[in-house]
């Protein structure tokens, strides 16, 4: 044993003892403040880890990783553990997050950056000859989301935890995330994302803290001595949810919160009957079909797919998320619940896990025994609902038959819930019977379902949209009805994004160049920015901008390089739109321009143009076909332009497979233009945008969800708006007539008359026809024809703009330094002080 092994086996066995006792005095009411054990230094955990993981090659990058993740988790225990004892002792409000989807990326980066490791990591990767980038790089994203909605759950959680909240994330682990997306002649193919096949390091399984959820059985009611009506719900599957945990460290505050995702696994009673006749294979068999509850993501954005499966997701977790927070409860305060709203508040992201309202009440009344009305009380004092979306394809409604026989004790209490509030809505609209059918949590027709938006207003103190302009939309439009009869509940609550990740750990370059004029407190203030406002027109600090600007597309040229096989020259402008593809935001308008710079090229039309690489990345969802037709088109169309040396001095187009978080950590240093140019009133924020900006990139962008504010922000000397806002839009559909804006603009004439000839698609004739017809039709939705030739003129200003390095650099700055009030740090203080109350 050499020396070093020796003091590691004592200091373990001093800190197993230490461990027991501290079990015991949890039992004690009186929890009582420990010092922190000297723990391993990251340097003898590290070389411990490496050294006795047999299941891995030490010497491997993947095996290095693995040790230094261990590693680093170890640091973070104590303060996990600590936050959770502070928590209960000090009696915080505690915040349920609750997710279907949490879009984390890698881990590693953030949790050193946050812990303050960084440094200390690279000096003892060093010994091993090994960067902390190489081992950054073998981490799996963890994909358990499809975009904004998800990735914003993520940036949440950063910010609750250096805001010092206590706040939990609850949600599913999946054991296959987003699929992987390749792309095969053109088209997209998706593969699964087994992203748990190596293990992850991070998690901690917390077998104790398992809840059983039920589905499907019989309900039957009973009357106790007391002539109290109890409700049974009984016969049912019984699927168990059992917890891992996440850690969630706070910037360099010592909290470490916990985001808790459930894993469906099979009861030791699980078909118990089949057992007992004898079939024990098939018993053991039939496991999976619990087990298949948690397996995939669902890989839809912005779209429902009314999948059975789906609901058991969102019960699933619902049920359990919400066990998990009454069993702490009534293990803290008893059986006694009048602090309960007062103490906990829940958000719901979204609908997906609406049916949390139905669940606690059902759990309230049926399992902790309280009256209807106290109960009720308790959910509406707790309950608050953020709505992402206008787009109506994406509002959930499921089947009452559906819910029936799936969740029949649920679909009961949605019809109490229903009947007691359309009480009040007939009181406030006497006679009226249009507004109660309107307005009713149950959509009558031939199939009933349930409304889930609805469902989730009734129920909640608060009801909130994610960006000015969506907000004001959702109070005169979709949710009218509810703004007139609930006003107070209604408010807006602008999306952000954290700038530890999108800032501070993804562009290390432009962190210390800010931090040198303006120190580092930027990071928890992002406010602070304001004050490169004063530097846009230092030559020496605009000289330093402009080449970290350079250097950050060098490395984003390199992943270009390795995944698209495309040379992006750093001397051209850099112009991005990175999202899900989806027709409402627009990748076809961005190729369409495109295609109309390859025409001017092969046109000799090259007088004063700038030189720019353009790059699209997203992913379709898999049954969204004409998303998949637009990526094709993409690839198509970029394998023309880099194959023509006449084009390529001027235009370089590549199409990013499998666009998802680490990229993004890569794209958004190295963008100089940013593309947000989504059809008015539809893009509910974005937060793609808001990375974007902050990293120092211009945008190209329409009067949409948050464009606006940063728009206010930035003033629109700095900003390339164009097109028609959301009113206009409206107002067009009306006598929509795209031939007319085709003919009138030689631009869009030249581009129409190209695509439909079948240039981009030779060996496959027709192909893009689905795409022609809709841009031509007065029913398209998303008004491309008539936003094309402003486009194409905010584009070229942009262009312009470019060639001025001076002026561009100073817009760039000026950018980052409005950038302050899109922190996600700004977005939980407002939902901390307006909806948690949890100051
Ligand atoms: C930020 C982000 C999004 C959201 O982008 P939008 O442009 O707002 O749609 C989606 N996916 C990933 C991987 C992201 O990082």
């Amino acid at each position: 044993m050499t020396d070093a092994s020796k003091k590691t086996s004592t200091r373990r066995s001093s800190a197993s003892t230490t461990a027991k006792t501290a079990a015991k005095k949890a039992v004690t009411p009186k929890v009582i403040k420990e010092t922190c054990e000297p723990c391993d230094s990251l340097k003898v955990a590290f070389g411990r880890q490496l050294r006795y993981d047999l299941s891995r090659d030490d010497q491997s990058e993947a095996g290095m990783f693995h040790a230094l993740a261990i590693a680093v988790k170890e640091q973070l225990l104590d303060n996990w553990r600590d936050t959770r004892k502070a928590d209960i002792q000090q009696g915080k409000k505690h915040v349920a997050y609750l997710s279907l989807e949490f879009l984390m990326g890698r881990a590693m980066g953030n949790a050193l950056l946050n812990m303050n490791l960084t440094d200390e990591s690279r000096a003892v990767l060093n010994d091993y000859a090994v960067s902390l980038e190489a081992l950054e790089q073998q981490e799996h994203d963890a994909g358990l989301g499809n975009g904004g909605l998800g990735r914003l759950a993520a940036c949440f959680l950063d910010s609750c935890a250096t805001l010092d909240l206590s706040v939990t994330g609850y949600g599913i682990r999946y054991e296959y995330g987003m699929f992987l997306q390749k792309i095969v002649d053109g088209y997209q193919v998706e593969q699964p994302d087994r992203w748990l096949r190596d293990g992850n390091p991070w998690e901690v399984r917390v077998p104790q803290h398992n809840v059983t959820v039920k589905f499907f059985g019989h309900t039957h009611s009973y009357t106790d001595a007391n002539g109290r009506c109890h409700m049974l719900w009984s016969d049912t599957q019984d699927v168990a949810a059992v917890a891992y945990d996440m850690p969630v460290p706070g910037y360099r505050n010592g909290r470490v919160n916990t985001l808790r995702l459930w894993k469906a696994e099979a009861t030791n009673e699980f078909d118990l009957a089949e057992f007992n006749q004898g079939d024990y294979t098939e018993a053991v068999a039939a496991k999976n079909l619990a087990e298949q509850i948690t397996m995939v993501l669902y890989p839809n954005d912005s779209s429902e797919n009314g999948k059975e499966l789906r609901l058991r997701q969102q019960y699933f977790l619902s049920s359990a998320s919400l066990q998990d927070l009454l069993r702490n409860w009534v293990g803290q305060h008893g059986m006694d619940f009048s602090e309960f709203a007062k103490l906990n508040a829940i958000q719901l992201n979204d609908t997906h896990p609406a049916i949390a309202v139905p669940e606690l009440m059902r759990l309230l009344v049926d399992v902790y025994e309280m009256d209807w009305d106290p109960a009720w009380d308790i959910v509406t004092h707790c309950m608050a609902y953020t709505n992402h979306t206008l787009l109506p394809e994406a509002l959930e409604r499921w089947p009452v038959r559906m819910f029936q026989y799936m969740l029949p004790r649920i679909m009961e209490i949605i019809f109490e819930i229903n009947a007691r509030y359309l009480d009040q809505v007939a009181h406030r609209w006497p006679g009226d019977t249009a507004k109660l059918r309107n307005m009713s949590i149950i959509e009558e027709g031939p199939v009933p379902h349930v409304r889930m938006a609805y469902l989730a207003i009734v129920a909640s103190y608060s009801v909130n949209g994610v960006a000015a302009l969506h907000t004001e939309l959702l109070m005169s439009g979709l949710f009218r009805d509810f703004y007139e009869l609930w006003p107070e509940k209604f408010n807006n609550r602008t999306n952000g994004v954290t700038p530890r990740r999108w800032m501070a750990y993804c562009n290390p370059k432009l962190a210390s160049l800010i931090s040198s004029k303006l120190g580092d407190a930027w990071v928890t203030d992002l406010a602070k920015l304001e004050g490169l406002k004063k530097f846009a027109d230092n030559r020496s600090f605009a000289d330093a901008w402009y080449k970290v600007k350079q250097e950050n597309k060098a490395e984003l040229a390199k992943l270009v390089a390795e995944r698209c096989h495309v040379e992006f020259d750093t001397a051209m402008m850099f112009d991005v739109q990175v999202k899900r593809i989806h027709e409402y935001k627009r990748q076809l308008l961005n190729i369409l321009h495109v295609i109309h710079l390859y025409q001017r090229i092969i046109n000799g039309d090259t007088q004063g143009m700038q030189p720019r690489c353009v790059l699209i990345g997203g992913k379709a969802a898999p049954g969204y076909a004409i998303a998949k037709l637009i990526i094709k088109l993409a690839n198509n169309v970029a394998h023309m332009i880099n194959c023509d040396p006449k084009v390529n001095p001027w235009l370089r187009f590549a199409f990013l497979p499998d666009y998802n978080v680490s990229a993004m950590e890569t794209i958004c240093p190295g963008t100089d233009l940013s593309e947000q140019i989504s059809t008015a009133g539809k893009e509910a924020s974005g937060t793609g945008n808001m990375k974007f900006m902050m990293n120092g990139a211009m945008t190209i962008g329409t009067l949409d969800g948050a464009n606006i504010e940063m728009l206010e922000q930035v003033g629109d000397d700095n900003f390339f708006l164009f097109g028609l806002n959301a009113k206009q839009v409206e107002e067009l559909r009306r006598h929509y007539r795209p031939w007319e804006y085709i003919s009138a603009s030689e631009g869009l004439s030249g581009v129409m008359s190209l695509l439909k000839s079948g240039h981009f698609n030779l060996q496959e004739p027709g192909i893009f026809d689905p795409l022609v017809m809709a841009i031509e039709s007065p029913t398209d939705p998303w008004m491309l024809a008539a936003d094309f030739e402003a486009f194409r003129i905010a584009q070229l200003d942009a262009a312009n703009a470019y060639q001025d390095r001076q002026r561009w650099t100073a817009m760039s700055i000026l950018n980052t330094a409005a950038s302050g009030r899109f922190s996600s740090d700004f977005t939980i203080a407002g939902y901390r002080d307006h909806i948690w109350n949890a100051k």
